[in-house]
């Protein structure tokens, strides 16, 4: 058997983590009725790339470019408070200098804005952080990296603390 004869199809994957693939933050998870107290977390991250093909040069893309990219949006995260700005649960009020975050049971938070990172998201879950963090990562590659038969993205999130493992893959179309 062989590839051209379709009786196989093959991917190869690349999985990319690092120590310097990691962030320290802060986050409150909350449902309707619920919320936890502010806690914090040391966040790890790893990249999953599947992709049909191999390159020329014998890799499925460079390593250094897609931890490169992690390693600089972990900088952003790093030593913030998680807001789940899409929050249904807590109401996200921005005070131009301060964010106030109303939980349920009348709880209430306020930081300053700049120990926030403020994300597009419903929850600040290990699986959300995992599709924000891939989609933002997925955006920021260059065409040249993404052209290379890439067939999957994803990242997979870890709470060290609880050892609670969150992950998202995009399946990418030809
Ligand atoms: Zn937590």
């Amino acid at each position: 058997m062989s590839t051209e004869e379709g009786k196989i199809s093959q991917s190869f994957e690349l999985k990319v983590y690092h120590k310097t693939c990691s962030f320290n933050a802060a986050h409150i998870l909350a449902g309707q009725s619920w919320q936890e107290d502010l806690h914090g977390h040391g966040y790890t991250i790893a990249v999953m790339i599947k992709s049909k093909v191999i390159g020329a040069d014998g890799f499925v893309v460079d390593f250094s470019v897609i931890k490169a990219a992690l390693k600089q949006l972990c900088q952003t995260l790093n030593n913030k408070v998680l807001v789940a700005s899409k929050s249904t649960s807590l109401q996200v009020v921005d005070l131009e200098d301060h964010i106030r975050i109303l939980a349920p049971r009348n709880t209430f938070y306020e930081f300053p804005k700049r120990m926030c990172a403020l994300l597009p998201i419903n929850n600040s879950s290990a699986e959300e952080l995992a599709k924000y963090i891939s989609e933002s990562i997925w955006e920021g590659l260059e065409s040249s990296i993404k052209d290379r038969g890439i067939i999957e993205f994803g990242t997979v999130v870890s709470e060290t603390y609880t050892q609670q493992d969150g992950s998202y893959t995009m399946r990418i179309s030809e």
